[in-house]
C-alpha cells in the first residue's frame, strides 16, 4: 500500500525535443525555436532515438515536436510509446501531409491523456510555433498552478489529507445554451497540500483509485458538495450538484444507502443530484452497474455519461442504461470550430443524445467560437472556463453577478445552418 507512484508535473516551455527525419526540417525547427528564447533544445531523427534519448536525459524536455513520417518509429507509434512512459511532456505535431490526418493524430494523442498543444502543417513557422508554445504556458498554469518537479503521492499522504480534510470541492457552472441560466455545478475535488500547494484531481483520482481510497474521497467530495447545495437552496438559489462517480464505486453493495443518507442528511431532493459516470468504464462492467445504476435513477438522481467520444459505447448500450444526460468529451469541443472532423462528430454525439432524450453537455468551452458552435449545432447545455472556470463556493455570487449582466450577449446570435 505504500508504494510511491511519481507523477511528473512539468515547467513551462523551457527546453524542446525535436524528432524529425529530416536534417534541414530538424535545423529550421532549431532556429525557430532559438528565436523564440528556447534555452536548452534536444534533437532526434525518429521515435526510437527520441526515447533511448528521453530515457537518458537529466533534464527531460517539456515540450516535444513531433513529425509524423519517419523510419524506424513514426511519430504515431513514438505516441503511443510516450504514453505509455508517462513523461508529461507537451506534445506538438508538425507534417507535410494533410490538415485531417494531422488533426487525427492530435485527437489521438489528447484521448491518450496527453498534452497536445498544436498540430502543425509544414513549413513550420515561427509564429505558429511561437502560439503552440504558449499554449503550454495557458495549460501549466491551469493544470498544475504553479510547480514542483515531481509530487510523490502515497496512501498514507492521501488517506491522512482525506481525514484532515485537505480534500476541497471546487464548483463549475453548467449553463443553459439558449438561455444563459446557469442549471447547476459539477463538484471537482481538489487538494490544498501543505507543501505542494493545489494538487488537481489528475494527479491523485488514480492514486485514490489504486490505494483503496476513492469510497472515502468521493464521500468527503459528496459531503461538501451536498451542504453547500443545501447552502444555496436556504439561500434561494436551487443548482443540481454534479458528482463524478468512480467505476470502483459501483462495486460497493452499501453505495446506494451511502448516497440516500447523504442526500437525506441535507434535505435536498434526489433531482438535485446528478451522478457523472465515464463512458469508457460503463461498457467495461455493465452486468454489475446496471442494478446500482438503476436503483439510483429509480431514485430520481440524475445520471451522466461522462467524457463521452473517448470510450467505445454504441448506441445500444448507451440506450439500455438509464442516463437522462450525455456530456461531450472535452477534445471534441476544443477547437471544433476550426476542425471539420470534430465539428462531425460533436454534432453526431448531439443528435445521437437528441434521440435517446438526453440532455446534451458540452464540457471545455474556451471561446465564444466554441460556444456560438454548440449554439448553432443544438447542444443544451455547456460547461468551461469561457463560461466560469471550477471555483470555491465563495466566489460564486461574484460569478453569478458577473455572468448575469453578460447573458444578454450568450444570447445574442446562433442557429445558423452550419456548411461541413
Ligand atoms: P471531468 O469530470 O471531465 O471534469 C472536467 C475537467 O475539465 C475539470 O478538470 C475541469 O477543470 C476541466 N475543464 C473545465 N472547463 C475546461 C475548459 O474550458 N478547458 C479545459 N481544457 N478544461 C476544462 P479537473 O478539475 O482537473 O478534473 C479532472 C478530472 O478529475 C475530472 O474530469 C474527473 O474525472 C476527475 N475528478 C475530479 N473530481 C473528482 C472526484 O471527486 N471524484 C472522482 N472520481 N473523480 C474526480
Ligand atoms: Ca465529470
Ligand atoms: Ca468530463
Amino acid at each position: 500500500m505504500n508504494d510511491i507512484s511519481r507523477i511528473p508535473v512539468t515547467h513551462n516551455a523551457d527546453s524542446l525535443l525535436i524528432v524529425d527525419d529530416s536534417v534541414v526540417q530538424r535545423q529550421h525547427a532549431v532556429a525557430l525555436s532559438r528565436a523564440l528564447g528556447v534555452g536548452l533544445i534536444y534533437e532526434a531523427g525518429n521515435g526510437l532515438e527520441a526515447l533511448e534519448l528521453l530515457a537518458m536525459l537529466v533534464l527531460p524536455p517539456t515540450v516535444i515536436v513531433v513529425d509524423l513520417e519517419m523510419p524506424g518509429m513514426d511519430g504515431i507509434e513514438f505516441l503511443q510509446q510516450l504514453h505509455n512512459r508517462n513523461l508529461g511532456a507537451s506534445v506538438i505535431v508538425v507534417s507535410g501531409r494533410e490538415q485531417a490526418l494531422i488533426e487525427s493524430v492530435e485527437t489521438m494523442g489528447r484521448m491518450l491523456g496527453i498534452n497536445m498543444l498544436a498540430g502543425l502543417q509544414k513549413p513550420l513557422t515561427a509564429a505558429a510555433l511561437g502560439s503552440a508554445l504558449a499554449q503550454r504556458t495557458a495549460w501549466h498554469d491551469a493544470v498544475a498552478g504553479g510547480g514542483s518537479d515531481v509530487i510523490q503521492v502515497n496512501h498514507d499522504e492521501l488517506s491522512q489529507a482525506i481525514g484532515n480534510h485537505q480534500i476541497s470541492v471546487h464548483y463549475q457552472p453548467k449553463v443553459d445554451v439558449r438561455t444563459g441560466f446557469v442549471r447547476g455545478v459539477e463538484a471537482l475535488a481538489r487538494w490544498e497540500h501543505p507543501q505542494h500547494g493545489r494538487i488537481p484531481p489528475g494527479l491523485f483520482i488514480a492514486v485514490a483509485e489504486r490505494e483503496g481510497l476513492i469510497h472515502p474521497l468521493t464521500m468527503s467530495v459528496m459531503g461538501q458538495a451536498l451542504r453547500q447545495a443545501a447552502k444555496w437552496n436556504a439561500s434561494g438559489l436551487r443548482l443540481s450538484v454534479a458528482i463524478n462517480l468512480s467505476a470502483r464505486l459501483l462495486e460497493l453493495p452499501d453505495l446506494v444507502r451511502r448516497i440516500v443518507g447523504q442526500i437525506e442528511a441535507h434535505a435536498l431532493s434526489p433531482e438535485q443530484v446528478v451522478l457523472e459516470i465515464t463512458e469508457s468504464w460503463v461498457v467495461g462492467s455493465l452486468g454489475t452497474a446496471l442494478g446500482m445504476l438503476g436503483r439510483l435513477r429509480l431514485l430520481g438522481c440524475g445520471l451522466s455519461i461522462d467524457d463521452y467520444g473517448t470510450g467505445f459505447s454504441s448506441m445500444q448500450q448507451l440506450a439500455r442504461i438509464p442516463f437522462t444526460e450525455l456530456k461531450v468529451d472535452r477534445s471534441f469541443i476544443i477547437g471544433a470550430s476550426r476542425k471539420r472532423n470534430l465539428r462531425v462528430i460533436l454534432q453526431s454525439a448531439l443528435d445521437m443524445a437528441q434521440r435517446l432524450g438526453l440532455v446534451s453537455v458540452a464540457e471545455g468551452v474556451e471561446t465564444e467560437e466554441d460556444w456560438r458552435l454548440l449554439k448553432e449545432c443544438g447542444c443544451a447545455v455547456a460547461q468551461g472556463y469561457m463560461i466560469g472556470r471550477p471555483m470555491p463556493a465563495g466566489d460564486m455570487p461574484k460569478w453569478m453577478k458577473e455572468h448575469h449582466q453578460r447573458l444578454p450577449k450568450l444570447r445574442a446570435g446562433g442557429h445558423r445552418t452550419i456548411l461541413f
